[in-house]
C-alpha cells in the first residue's frame, strides 16, 4: 500500500506520517526531511536548497525526484510508503507515478488533511516561535502557501479524478485526525482485498 498524505504546509502531515511508521510500519518519504538533513550535513545539494527553502519557494522538481527514486531503490522490500510533501507540483505526480510503475507499484490512496488557512498561520507562527525555522517566519509561510495553492492543489482534482482521493477534517485534535485516517486505510485495505 502506497499512500500520499497530501495537504498544506503546517498540516500535520509530517506527525501524522510518523504515527503510521510507528503503528503499521511504512516508510515515510518527506522530501522536507530529506532537504533538511541534507543541509545539516552541509552537502553541496543542501547549500544549493537553502536560500530556496528559506524563501518559502519550492526547490526544483529534478532535485526531489532523484531524492525520491534514491529512497525508492534504497527500499526495495518496503511493505508501503507514505509521501509526504511529495508530489507537489504535477511533473512530480507524474515521475511518481512512472517510478512506482517500473517496480510493478502504483500510487494505492492519497488522504487529503484540509485545513483552514488562517488557522495555519496561527499554527506556523507558534511552531516559529517554539522551533525557529527560517521557512515559518509569516512572510516566508505565506510564499509556502501561494506555493501550494498555485503548483501543489491542482493535485487534488488529478488524485480524484483517478478515484484514489479521500478527505479528512485536518482541524480536528491530533488523534481524531489518526482515527480518522486509520479508518480510511482499514476501509482501502478491504476494498482491495
Ligand atoms: P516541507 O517540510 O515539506 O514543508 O518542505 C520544506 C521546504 O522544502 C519547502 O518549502 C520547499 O522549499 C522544499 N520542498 C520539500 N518538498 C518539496 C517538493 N516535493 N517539491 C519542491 N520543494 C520541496
Amino acid at each position: 500500500m502506497n499512500l500520499i498524505l497530501f495537504g498544506p504546509p503546517a498540516a500535520g502531515k509530517g506527525t501524522q506520517a510518523k504515527k503510521l511508521v510507528a503503528e503499521r510500519g511504512f516508510i515515510q518519504l518527506s522530501t522536507g526531511d530529506m532537504l533538511r538533513a541534507a543541509r545539516s550535513s552541509g552537502s553541496e545539494l543542501g547549500k544549493r536548497v537553502a536560500a530556496i527553502m528559506d524563501s518559502g519557494a519550492l526547490v526544483s522538481d529534478e532535485i526531489v525526484i532523484a531524492l525520491i527514486e534514491e529512497q525508492l531503490d534504497n527500499n526495495p522490500m518496503a511493505a508501503g510508503f507514505i509521501f509526504d510533501g511529495f508530489p507537489r507540483t504535477i511533473p512530480q505526480a507524474e515521475a511518481l507515478d512512472k517510478s512506482l510503475a517500473s517496480r510493478g507499484q502504483k500510487v494505492d490512496l492519497v488522504i487529503r488533511l484540509k485545513v483552514d488557512e488562517n488557522a495555519l498561520i496561527a499554527r506556523v507562527t507558534k511552531r516559529f516561535e517554539d522551533e525557529g525555522r527560517a521557512d515559518d517566519n509569516p512572510e516566508a509561510f505565506k510564499k509556502r502557501l501561494v506555493a501550494y495553492n498555485s503548483q501543489t492543489a491542482p493535485l487534488v482534482q488529478v488524485y480524484a479524478g483517478q478515484g484514489k482521493l479521500a478527505e479528512i477534517d485536518g482541524m480536528a485534535k491530533v488523534e481524531t485526525v489518526s482515527d480518522a485516517i486509520a479508518d480510511t486505510l482499514d476501509n482501502a485495505k478491504s476494498k482491495k482485498a
